[in-house]
């Protein structure tokens, strides 16, 4: 009824605007575009690459809410919902908790811009394409990067981590958890302690693994922790969920210089979250209220299911999955089976086939969405993302089936 309202005012004004101008010889010199007379339809895909996935109705309807004030009393109280949400999904008590509004990239440089200084120490951990953007990013601030490296689909050990810490005695730490070009997942036990008694401080990438796989933010002494919205949490895309330790709030909170982004400065956020001791919150940028509807549901959907039963849905599906890969006489890139992302399955590209050639038939034939490598992963791999309500044995038997399809019907070459 509301909305019926609006739309009457809209188009009394807008046919209004048309008479006052009619006859009148217009001062435009670039015409309104011919593709904008009609209305976008978005078709229907299985989302089964490694983001954005599907997003289930429930969120999408959250997110058609209608639009109130950023700074509306009922805002903050889904702000403070939200940021009570992430604190289960991350098993974190951390006060400075919030979403950044932003994409994963923008948490990630909310990070290091706020936790770093110039000619700060930081070691990256580098085993994908997300260790080379930390070191791209924190190059950019004017930090001293140090990275201990592995080769795609590798990992660490805590002994290698520990002489890099010795050697390098770095502010920060990055590591991702869930290494979505690769299909890796990290292990984490022991290495917060290890950068602790290093007086550095531990930050981890979960955007690819967040609500897919065992994540315990203070139990495992993680000092920043960030993810996005549109992976297992199945939210659209642009709002990045954040969180600083204590230990990470006295580091940013005590800088010599002004962190160089104003948008992602920590104490203005802390004050647009209700996260600091002033007694009112200032303005500092617009929200995305729509996101912040959809992030709300969609955190309320994860702890409708639970945590650890989310994560043992991922476990379960990417074993059938896996397992269903290799019947079929794939091969998965990471031999390790317990560095095996749950949520984005590498698959070695299929000797003799052109990979992009799979990923089109798929789409065209199948409707569903998965890709091809990215950084060092390029070429070699096909990545399959099954995150949040895509994690079924009904994707998987669809994916699987997809698969089949394509090796039957895509060129092959003799290798
Ligand atoms: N880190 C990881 C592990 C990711 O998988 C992604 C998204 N693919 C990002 C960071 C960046 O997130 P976004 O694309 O939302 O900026």
């Amino acid at each position: 009824m509301k909305i019926n309202l609006l739309d009457e005012m809209w188009n009394l004004c807008s046919s209004r605007l048309v008479h006052r101008r009619s006859g009148t010889m217009s001062s435009l010199s670039v015409p309104k575009p011919a593709c904008l007379n009609k209305p976008f339809v978005a078709p229907h895909r299985f989302m089964f690459g490694p983001g954005p996935s599907n997003v289930p109705p429930r969120i999408l309807e959250a997110g058609a809410n209608p639009i109130i004030g950023h700074m509306h009393p009922e805002m903050f109280e889904i702000m403070s919902d939200i940021k009570s949400g992430i604190q289960y999904a991350f098993q974190t008590q951390n006060n400075l908790t919030f979403a950044v509004s932003g994409t994963g990239h923008t948490a990630m440089e909310c990070a290091l811009f706020n936790a770093l200084e110039p000619g700060d120490g930081v070691l990256v951990a580098v085993n994908g394409i997300w260790g080379e953007r930390a070191t791209d990013m924190a190059e950019r601030i004017g930090a001293k990067v140090n990275t201990i490296s592995a080769p795609p689909g590798g990992c660490f050990t805590n002994d290698e981590i520990k002489k890099a810490l010795s050697k390098h005695r770095p502010a920060l730490m990055f590591l991702a958890h869930g290494e979505s070009s690769t299909g890796v997942l990290h292990a984490l036990d022991g290495i917060g302690d290890l950068c602790h008694q290093y007086g550095c401080l531990f930050l981890v990438d979960c955007v690819a693994s967040m609500g897919g796989a065992p994540l315990y933010m203070d139990k495992q002494g993680i000092d920043i922790l960030y993810t996005g919205s549109q992976k297992v949490l199945n939210a659209p895309p642009g709002s990045a969920p954040i969180s600083f330790s204590p230990r990470a709030c006295q580091k940013a909170f005590n800088r010599r210089t002004k962190p160089v982004s104003f948008f992602l400065d920590l104490a203005w956020l802390a004050n647009y979250w209700g996260c600091d001791d002033k007694p009112a919150r200032t303005y500092h940028h617009t929200g995305p209220v729509s996101a912040f509807y959809s992030l709300r549901e969609a955190l309320r959907m994860l702890a409708e299911e639970g945590l650890e039963e989310s994560w043992e849905r991922h476990r379960t599906v990417a074993e059938y999955f896996h397992s269903g890969l290799e019947d079929m006489g794939l091969k998965l890139f990471v031999k390790d089976k317990s560095s095996r992302l749950p949520t984005v399955t590498t698959i070695l590209a299929p000797p003799g086939y052109d990979w992009k050639e799979i990923t089109s038939f798929i789409m065209k034939t199948h409707n569903v969405e998965v890709s091809g490598g990215l950084g060092p992963s390029a070429g070699l791999v096909l990545r399959v993302g099954l995150m949040g309500c895509n994690s079924s044995r009904a994707s998987v038997d669809m994916v699987l089936s997809a698969f089949r399809d394509a090796l039957q019907h895509c060129h092959k070459s003799k290798v």
